[in-house]
């Protein structure tokens, strides 16, 4: 198991992972295949950036039984995965800053595992969809939940700048079935639940967003969040934490 990053040096940006506690540089993208460069730096020497550059990000709604209920989207469990796209300038890193919009009065967290793909991938049968995943890791799927309801889609609400952190590293060949997944507010407890708990299942997703759309190397599948959601202010501290993966931390200005 790996920890792949995408940092900020002097040089410019640079792709990596971790290596008895120092970040050995590699050559690009990781989900792409890669090659190592023999240059190393401390952790202390690099700003960590999200470790992920996709084509796009699928978002999976209501993914969650008792998130489910506590969300007015939907009355029930629904048929099929209900997709939404991010944009990709929305993404920022570890300990990037999430801007409240002044266009929205309710911003709230979503912890999620995010799934980062390996290779092209159409129309690929579930059973077949564990030989194009690249890694994991963890995102939060900011959302300003009164734009979202007045919209009656999601975009503006989901897809403001900043709303998208992710990290803080990709971590490859992780059993992923059945991860602990929590958010905390200010160090308190929000939301906790296991990835065994998905409705639709990662396998099953990638079957059915791939034959919508070609996933490409690098393009980032966020899976749905449990319950507990709720709105964060400016000056609170987020935390998404997943067994096996690490914590991603997030201020909010
Ligand atoms: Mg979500």
């Amino acid at each position: 198991m790996e920890r792949f990053v995408r940092f900020e040096v002097a040089e410019g940006v640079e792709w990596g992972k971790f290596e008895e506690g120092r970040i050995h540089k590699i050559t690009n993208n990781p989900a792409a295949g890669f090659e190592s460069t023999g240059r190393y730096y401390e952790p202390s020497e690099v700003k960590l950036l999200a470790p992920v550059e996709p084509s796009k990000i699928v978002c999976v709604g209501l993914n969650y039984k008792e998130h489910v209920k506590e969300s007015q989207s939907a009355d029930e469990i629904p048929e099929e995965p209900v997709l939404f796209l991010k944009p990709p300038s929305a993404l920022i890193g570890p300990g990037g800053r999430i801007i409240y919009p002044e266009m929205s009065r309710r911003v709230d967290y979503e912890a999620e595992l995010g799934v980062v793909i390996g290779r092209e991938c159409k129309t690929v049968a579930a059973i077949e969809a564990e030989d194009y995943i690249f890694g994991f890791t963890c995102v939060n799927d900011v959302t300003a939940r009164d734009l979202q309801k007045k919209d009656g889609q999601w975009t503006r609400g989901k897809g403001f700048d900043t709303f998208c952190p992710v990290g803080p590293w990709v971590v490859d060949k992780l059993k992923y079935e059945d991860l602990q997944i929590e958010s905390y507010l200010n160090g308190d407890l929000r939301q906790s639940a296991r990835t065994s708990e998905l409705i639709f299942p990662i396998p099953k997703l990638i079957g059915f967003i791939s034959s919508v759309m070609t996933l490409y190397p690098g393009d980032l599948i966020s899976t749905g969040t449990p319950s507990g959601i709720g709105p964060m202010k400016s000056g609170d501290r987020i935390e998404i934490r997943i067994e096996g993966i690490g914590s991603l931390v997030n201020d909010i200005l």
